[in-house]
Protein backbone atom coordinates (compact mmCIF):
# COMPACT_ATOMS: atom_id res chain seq x y z
CA UNK A 1 0.00 0.00 0.00
CA UNK A 2 1.57 3.40 -0.77
CA UNK A 3 2.25 5.80 1.93
CA UNK A 4 -0.37 8.28 0.83
CA UNK A 5 -3.40 5.76 0.71
CA UNK A 6 -3.02 5.13 4.32
CA UNK A 7 -2.42 8.66 5.52
CA UNK A 8 -6.14 9.12 3.20
CA UNK A 9 -7.79 6.29 5.61
CA UNK A 10 -9.98 7.28 8.32
CA UNK A 11 -9.20 5.96 11.40
CA UNK A 12 -11.90 4.16 13.49
CA UNK A 13 -12.68 7.15 15.88
CA UNK A 14 -13.26 9.24 12.84
CA UNK A 15 -15.57 6.57 11.29
CA UNK A 16 -17.31 6.67 14.65
CA UNK A 17 -17.51 9.98 14.76
CA UNK A 18 -18.92 10.56 11.22
CA UNK A 19 -21.87 7.90 11.78
CA UNK A 20 -22.61 9.68 14.76
CA UNK A 21 -23.13 12.60 13.18
CA UNK A 22 -25.84 10.69 11.32
CA UNK A 23 -27.15 9.52 14.52
CA UNK A 24 -25.99 5.97 14.07
CA UNK A 25 -23.55 3.90 16.24
CA UNK A 26 -20.78 2.04 15.31
CA UNK A 27 -22.55 -1.47 15.84
CA UNK A 28 -19.93 -4.55 15.63
CA UNK A 29 -21.58 -5.68 11.98
CA UNK A 30 -21.02 -2.04 10.91
CA UNK A 31 -17.54 -2.23 11.93
CA UNK A 32 -17.02 -5.82 10.56
CA UNK A 33 -18.28 -3.99 7.34
CA UNK A 34 -15.72 -1.19 6.98
CA UNK A 35 -12.88 -3.27 7.92
CA UNK A 36 -13.46 -6.14 5.19
CA UNK A 37 -13.74 -3.19 2.80
CA UNK A 38 -10.76 -0.94 4.26
CA UNK A 39 -8.26 -4.51 5.14
CA UNK A 40 -9.21 -5.83 1.05
CA UNK A 41 -8.96 -2.60 -0.28
CA UNK A 42 -11.04 -4.25 -3.54
CA UNK A 43 -14.06 -3.99 -4.82
CA UNK A 44 -16.46 -6.38 -3.48
CA UNK A 45 -20.10 -7.24 -4.16
CA UNK A 46 -22.68 -7.47 -1.76
CA UNK A 47 -22.49 -11.32 -2.10
CA UNK A 48 -19.29 -11.46 -1.91
CA UNK A 49 -19.10 -8.91 1.43
CA UNK A 50 -21.89 -11.25 3.26
CA UNK A 51 -19.82 -14.19 3.03
CA UNK A 52 -16.97 -13.08 4.41
CA UNK A 53 -18.71 -10.95 7.17
CA UNK A 54 -20.51 -14.65 7.64
CA UNK A 55 -17.29 -15.96 8.30
CA UNK A 56 -16.24 -13.55 10.77
CA UNK A 57 -19.12 -14.00 12.53
CA UNK A 58 -21.82 -16.66 11.86
CA UNK A 59 -24.49 -14.66 13.59
CA UNK A 60 -24.70 -11.92 10.60
CA UNK A 61 -27.46 -12.91 8.24
CA UNK A 62 -27.70 -11.88 4.30
CA UNK A 63 -30.24 -9.29 5.43
CA UNK A 64 -28.41 -7.44 8.03
CA UNK A 65 -25.27 -7.15 5.90
CA UNK A 66 -27.39 -5.60 3.06
CA UNK A 67 -28.96 -3.70 5.52
CA UNK A 68 -25.80 -2.57 7.43
CA UNK A 69 -24.29 -1.98 3.60
CA UNK A 70 -27.57 0.35 2.64
CA UNK A 71 -26.85 2.22 6.23
CA UNK A 72 -22.90 2.66 5.38
CA UNK A 73 -23.78 4.33 2.10
CA UNK A 74 -26.26 6.70 3.12
CA UNK A 75 -23.70 8.07 5.63
CA UNK A 76 -21.32 8.65 3.44
CA UNK A 77 -18.96 5.61 4.54
CA UNK A 78 -19.07 3.39 1.66
CA UNK A 79 -19.12 4.03 -1.71
CA UNK A 80 -21.49 2.15 -4.47
CA UNK A 81 -20.01 1.46 -8.16
CA UNK A 82 -21.28 -0.37 -11.28
CA UNK A 83 -17.54 -0.56 -12.33
CA UNK A 84 -19.01 -0.04 -16.37
CA UNK A 85 -21.85 -3.39 -15.62
CA UNK A 86 -19.00 -5.82 -16.55
CA UNK A 87 -20.27 -8.67 -14.87
CA UNK A 88 -24.13 -7.59 -15.39
CA UNK A 89 -25.49 -5.73 -12.92
CA UNK A 90 -23.89 -6.34 -10.56
CA UNK A 91 -22.56 -3.55 -8.02
CA UNK A 92 -19.06 -3.31 -5.88
CA UNK A 93 -18.93 -1.72 -2.94
CA UNK A 94 -16.12 0.11 -1.61
CA UNK A 95 -14.56 2.58 1.79
CA UNK A 96 -14.79 5.98 0.94
CA UNK A 97 -11.80 6.62 3.38
CA UNK A 98 -9.26 6.11 0.11
CA UNK A 99 -8.36 9.34 -1.51
CA UNK A 100 -10.14 10.13 -4.90
CA UNK A 101 -9.31 7.73 -7.64
CA UNK A 102 -10.57 6.30 -11.19
CA UNK A 103 -11.63 2.77 -12.13
CA UNK A 104 -10.38 1.23 -14.95
CA UNK A 105 -11.78 -1.64 -16.21
CA UNK A 106 -11.33 -4.35 -18.44
CA UNK A 107 -14.02 -5.21 -20.25
CA UNK A 108 -13.02 -8.86 -20.76
CA UNK A 109 -11.42 -10.38 -17.45
CA UNK A 110 -13.08 -8.21 -15.30
CA UNK A 111 -9.54 -6.68 -13.55
CA UNK A 112 -10.30 -3.33 -11.82
CA UNK A 113 -6.83 -1.02 -11.63
CA UNK A 114 -7.10 2.44 -9.69
CA UNK A 115 -5.56 5.50 -10.59
CA UNK A 116 -4.76 7.80 -7.85
CA UNK A 117 -2.79 10.63 -10.16
CA UNK A 118 -2.95 14.56 -9.75
CA UNK A 119 -4.90 15.07 -12.83
CA UNK A 120 -8.31 13.90 -11.16
CA UNK A 121 -7.69 16.39 -8.50
CA UNK A 122 -6.81 19.02 -10.80
CA UNK A 123 -9.77 18.30 -12.69
CA UNK A 124 -11.75 19.05 -9.84
CA UNK A 125 -10.31 22.22 -9.00
CA UNK A 126 -11.46 22.86 -12.70
CA UNK A 127 -14.86 22.03 -12.74
CA UNK A 128 -15.81 23.68 -9.21
CA UNK A 129 -14.31 27.35 -10.68
CA UNK A 130 -15.80 26.62 -13.95
CA UNK A 131 -19.26 26.12 -12.94
CA UNK A 132 -18.96 27.56 -9.37
CA UNK A 133 -19.62 23.99 -8.26
CA UNK A 134 -19.46 22.26 -4.84
CA UNK A 135 -18.52 18.46 -5.63
CA UNK A 136 -19.27 16.01 -3.23
CA UNK A 137 -18.89 12.98 -5.28
CA UNK A 138 -17.31 12.36 -8.16
CA UNK A 139 -16.55 8.90 -9.98
CA UNK A 140 -14.62 7.98 -12.78
CA UNK A 141 -14.72 5.00 -14.89
CA UNK A 142 -12.74 3.81 -17.89
CA UNK A 143 -13.61 0.51 -19.70
CA UNK A 144 -11.67 -1.20 -22.58
CA UNK A 145 -9.36 -4.45 -22.61
CA UNK A 146 -5.92 -4.34 -20.06
CA UNK A 147 -2.76 -5.20 -22.11
CA UNK A 148 -2.88 -8.59 -21.04
CA UNK A 149 -6.59 -8.99 -22.47
CA UNK A 150 -5.37 -7.09 -25.76
CA UNK A 151 -3.30 -10.16 -26.45
CA UNK A 152 -5.74 -12.64 -26.11
CA UNK A 153 -8.41 -10.39 -27.82
CA UNK A 154 -6.24 -10.20 -31.13
CA UNK A 155 -5.39 -14.24 -30.90
CA UNK A 156 -9.24 -14.78 -30.99
CA UNK A 157 -9.51 -12.44 -33.94
CA UNK A 158 -7.23 -13.97 -35.73
CA UNK A 159 -8.10 -17.37 -35.06
CA UNK A 160 -11.89 -16.55 -35.66
CA UNK A 161 -10.32 -15.16 -39.90
CA UNK A 162 -8.46 -18.55 -39.71
CA UNK A 163 -11.83 -20.45 -39.55
CA UNK A 164 -13.90 -18.59 -41.14
CA UNK A 165 -11.05 -18.68 -44.26
CA UNK A 166 -11.68 -23.14 -43.92
CA UNK A 167 -14.52 -22.41 -44.12
CA UNK A 168 -15.30 -20.83 -47.46
CA UNK A 169 -12.45 -23.07 -48.54
CA UNK A 170 -14.61 -25.90 -47.86
CA UNK A 171 -17.64 -24.54 -49.59
CA UNK A 172 -15.78 -23.50 -52.53
CA UNK A 173 -14.70 -27.37 -52.67
CA UNK A 174 -18.07 -28.62 -52.25
ZN1 LIG B 1 -8.32 -7.95 -19.09
ZN1 LIG C 1 -11.64 1.85 -6.02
Amino acid sequence: MLESEKEARMSQPAAREALKQRGFRLTRQRQILLDLLDRTGAHLDAETLYRLAHEKDPKLNRVTVYRTLKMLKESGLVDELDLMHHAGDQHYYETRRKQEHAHIVCLRCGKVEEYFGEPLQKLRREVEKTFGFQILIARTEVGGYCAHCQVLRAQEVAEAGQAEAAASARRNRG
